[in-house]
């Protein structure tokens, strides 16, 4: 009688202690909280039975990098250090066609035209920039008198 009882808790320990094992293996960043709350245990048996089989009783902390310069974030919920690396990463400079000046762009608009297949061949920092450059590159078919007049 005595040991069919001491076995029946030996499995119980024996089923806890797995149930322990594989919630730690499947979660490296679970607390010891959440793994008590997992499994039903106390936290204190819960890092106990991790320091028995020697697995971490310690949870991954995930670290989070800002996506623009790559800097390791303190906080979990953000993508970005600052401002300036949230605009670097969603703004992209294009250099104007005509004069070479480097305008921003939002790459969600970019990628927007080129989605709805508006991907423009040519920028330009202005309309004037562009006027300027559609009159040179295609004017002179179109209004042959413009292009003599210039020259003069
Ligand atoms: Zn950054
Ligand atoms: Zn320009």
């Amino acid at each position: 009688m005595c040991s069919v009882v001491v076995d029946e808790v030996d499995t119980l320990r024996k089923t806890t202690r797995t149930v322990v094992m594989s919630a730690r293996q499947e979660n490296p960043c679970a607390t010891l909280q959440q793994i008590s709350d997992e499994v039903g245990v106390t936290r204190e048996r819960v890092r106990q039975i991790l320091r028995d089989v020697g697995l971490p009783t310690a949870h991954l902390v995930r670290r989070y990098v800002c996506l623009s310069c790559g800097t390791v974030l303190p906080l979990r919920c953000r993508k970005f250090c600052n401002r300036q690396c949230q605009h670097n990463y969603t703004h992209i400079k294009v250099a104007c066609d005509y004069c070479g000046t480097l305008r921003e762009y939002r790459v969600k608009e970019l990628i927007n035209h080129i989605e709805k297949g508006q991907k423009q061949e040519h920028y330009w920092c202005s309309k004037r920039c562009q006027g300027k450059w559609l009159a040179e590159n295609h004017g002179f078919s179109v209004y042959p008198e413009h292009a003599l007049m210039r020259w003069k």
